[in-house]
């Protein structure tokens, strides 16, 4: 499969009375075509970050970024406006995201119209957010409802349609079913893996919750406090891993089975702050393993087995 975005060595930080936020720290990976890359981590770990900068919401501080092999890290006007079309995104909270003025039908238009799609012809643009309605699951006599009148489900299905409306390549998803119901998760994400068997979708998938990408990620990238610590293909994240956040993370995972167990191991002590954090892994102050040299030198992120990268000194 061909390769559609990749990201060198990139850095966002925010400058604060007390220094800088250190939100994205020097990551690499990249997605290919049709493939979904799960990025998971805790709150502020920075992954919503990395996020607004591929989408160009937010100015990377350095590093690369790439789509379809062309430099998109800085783009203005025009071009912009371009990338737009190829990179969308849809937001965790369905309801802030979504202009309670503005009807179903609408806010699925709205960037149809900026970005004069179906050739301007209003006829088409109209039929086709009536097609996308259809696609995602909204009844057609919705279509001149308020998002307030409406579920979340049903107003996530409306973000998922906005971001099908400019026929993107890539969609970062961003925490897109935690503010719902375990019930219409299942039935959201469903509906996000039909979308890119039909046409082809790449997905950049953020979530805290490793559970929601086990099925429906190809890979996936684990992130703490703007680092990289492990990296891999699902399969084999899930088979073994290496880190000893992702094992905490798993270990948070329940377990289906009847009388089946998995040891929760339960993180304690301090945080490190993003802000000038001290030498060495960020996760050190927490880590049961941590030794000497894991507070002075941070650990690189090392090719452990084919495609499976981590970033610990125990290895
Ligand atoms: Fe723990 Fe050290 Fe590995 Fe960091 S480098 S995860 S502190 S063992």
């Amino acid at each position: 499969m061909s390769e559609l975005l990749r990201v060198e060595n990139l850095k966002k930080y925010f400058k604060t009375p007390s220094g800088f936020l250190h939100a994205v720290d020097d990551l690499s990976f990249s997605i290919n075509r049709g493939e979904t890359l799960g990025v998971v981590g805790e709150s502020g770990c920075g992954k919503s970050t990395l996020g607004r900068c591929i989408v160009h919401l937010l100015e990377p501080t350095a590093g690369k970024i790439f789509f379809e092999g062309a430099d998109i890290t800085y783009l203005s006007g025009e071009k912009l406006k371009e990338s737009r079309k190829d990179l969308q995104m849809i937001f965790q909270d369905p309801f802030s995201s979504l202009n309670p003025r503005m009807t179903v039908k609408s806010i699925i238009m709205e960037p149809m119209l900026i970005h004069n799609m179906h050739g301007g012809d209003k006829a088409k643009q109209e039929q086709e957010v009536l097609r996308l309605m259809e696609t995602v699951g909204l009844a057609e006599r919705l279509a001149d409802s308020y998002p307030h009148e409406l579920d979340g489900g049903r107003r996530q299905r409306i973000g998922i349609a906005r971001a099908l409306a400019l026929e993107p390549k890539l969609i970062v998803c961003d925490e897109p079913v935690s503010a719902l119901d375990v019930s219409i998760q299942a039935q959201i994400l469903n509906l996000m893996q039909d979308l890119q068997e039909e046409r082809g979708l790449t997905y950049m998938f953020i979530t805290h919750d490793l559970s929601v990408v086990k099925h429906i990620s190809d890979n996936i990238c684990v992130m703490y406090l703007g680092v990289l610590v492990e990296q891999s293909s699902s399969e084999k994240l899930f088979e073994k891993q290496y880190h000893p956040y992702t094992q905490a993370l798993l270990s948070a995972i329940p377990v289906p089975k009847l009388n089946a167990k998995r040891e929760r191991i339960l993180l304690k002590g301090e945080i490190t702050s993003p802000i000038n954090p001290a030498p060495g892994c960020r996760f050190a102050p927490r880590c049961l393993y941590a030794k000497q040299e894991c507070f002075q030198v941070q650990p690189e992120l090392k090719e452990l087995e084919p495609d499976h990268y981590v970033a610990c000194h125990l290895y």
